[in-house]
């Protein structure tokens, strides 16, 4: 797999995590045919901009599920907001980016992008983490108009492509989320 662009990496790891995502729910230990078709036609679909990826407002209805805990390690206690890809824009849209952060973690992490601190930790993100992480990321470089363009030339980021995910893990070490969802 040859990837160039920003917009072919993010598409990617958006394409892979679709298929991981899937796999997971059916409880599959390993990926399948049918999930690695999954993944070629949802790749060659973003790219082409014939699909589109799921909007963060599906990701917005998930946080009336997810548990009032730290996003990091699953505590309840001494909770605080962090950023998931910290912007200096602000605005309107700046919710999305609000996850629970336990003060512990959130100090530990300071400045660090959350999937910089999850690769510290030998751990992979959490599926719900990265599908939030990774729209954000697509709709921070929409935005900006960077898509198309060399990773060799992009400018600085709020996040690290570096640590945007091109290989997953089976789909039975994977975990939705930090804590169990109820
Ligand atoms: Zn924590």
């Amino acid at each position: 797999m040859e990837i160039t662009t920003v917009g072919e990496l993010l598409h990617w790891s958006y394409a892979n995590l679709v298929m991981a995502h899937a796999a997971n729910t059916a409880k599959a230990e390993k990926y399948g045919r049918k999930q690695f078709m999954i993944r070629a036609r949802l790749y060659s679909g973003l790219n082409k901009q014939t699909m589109n990826i799921g909007s963060l407002a599906d990701d917005e209805r998930l946080k009336i599920i997810l548990p009032q805990a730290c996003c990091y390690c699953g505590s309840r206690e001494y909770l605080t907001i962090d950023h998931l890809i910290p912007t200096k824009r602000g605005g309107a849209n700046s919710g999305d980016k609000l996850v629970w952060a336990c003060r512990s973690c959130n100090s530990s992490k300071c400045a660090r992008d959350a999937l910089e601190w999850f690769d510290e930790r030998n751990q992979f993100s959490p599926i719900l983490l990265l599908r939030c992480y990774l729209k954000l990321a697509i709709e921070i470089c929409r935005e900006r108009d960077l898509m198309s363009v060399p990773l060799a030339e992009v400018p600085e980021l709020p996040f690290s492509l570096g640590t945007i995910p091109r290989i997953y893990p089976s789909p039975n070490v994977l975990r939705l989320w930090i804590t169990e969802l109820t």
